[in-house]
């Protein structure tokens, strides 16, 4: 009787466990992500068109964790934080820089949100990559926490960098990302200007010729415009319409408030 109970015991906890691991991720926030074009618009300021959206994104947070790893221009790690500094003090939200930690997986699991900023999208995949660091990253988003990326931290948002408009100034590991949206991004989208007499090509030739080689959806993100995923609902938003790439079928536009992915 004695032996049945203990076996009964230890069954029981043996069924429990696995499911024990699985019931908080039911019960997980909805992710909160914002993915933008571009952190500036002509004749703006810093983040200054987004202030609003980017109140509802970190509404309740009072410190974030920048990733300054792209280092727009090159400026230092130093400067780039101070300047995100600069614009988040306005919202009352503390800015902590990833690069001040010597144990930066920790760092990123004991944050309350994150914004990675625009840059050279494939220094910040080598470094994320290369630190070990994107898939923390990756899995912390995915619980929950509100995540901002602008132009290279939103190409990292998407399933890989390749549709990035940069230049291959250092060489990653690879160039897969987080995924935190089932397509690509090209940040800064622009259209071909007619009156032009350049003969390089232009930023559709590209993204139709990735999509000779790779089938995943390219959004075309033009400036002034983001993508907003809360929860399982992904949302275009923006001044201006977005431009969908697709393996097999003509670029469209969609306008903002369109669910995409
Ligand atoms: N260099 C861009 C940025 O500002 C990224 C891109 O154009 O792909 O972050």
């Amino acid at each position: 009787m004695k032996r049945y109970s203990r076996f009964g015991t230890i069954s029981l906890f043996l069924f429990m466990a696995p499911l024990c691991r699985r019931i908080p991720l039911k019960y997980h926030t909805p992710m909160n992500i914002l993915l933008a074009s571009t952190s500036t618009l002509y004749e703006g300021n810093y983040l200054e068109y987004l202030k609003d959206e980017i109140k509802t994104l970190f509404q309740g947070i009072d410190e974030i964790l920048f990733i300054p790893f792209a280092r727009p221009g090159g400026i230092s790690h130093e400067e780039y934080t101070a300047k995100v500094a600069v614009f988040f003090e306005e919202l009352n939200i503390k800015v902590r820089s990833l690069h001040e930690f010597e144990e930066m997986p920790e760092a990123i699991q004991n944050a309350k949100a994150y914004f990675t900023g625009g840059g050279n999208t494939f220094l910040l995949v080598k470094t994320l990559l290369e630190k070990n660091l994107m898939h923390f990253l990756k899995e912390n988003i995915e619980t929950g926490k509100p995540y901002l990326g602008t132009s290279a931290g939103s190409n990292i948002g998407g399933i890989n960098m390749k549709t990035t408009n940069d230049m291959p100034i250092v060489y990653p590991p690879g160039f897969e990302c987080m995924g935190l949206v089932p397509f690509n991004i090209n940040p800064h989208y622009l259209d071909p200007d007619p009156l032009l007499k350049h003969n390089g090509e232009t930023r559709e030739t590209r993204i139709q010729e990735f999509l000779t080689q790779n089938d995943i959806m390219v959004v075309g993100l033009r400036e002034g415009n983001w993508i907003r995923r809360i929860g399982d609902k992904i949302t275009v938003e923006g001044s201006q319409m977005t431009r969908i790439f697709e393996k097999g079928k003509e670029p469209y536009e969609i306008e903002a408030k369109t669910q995409i992915g």
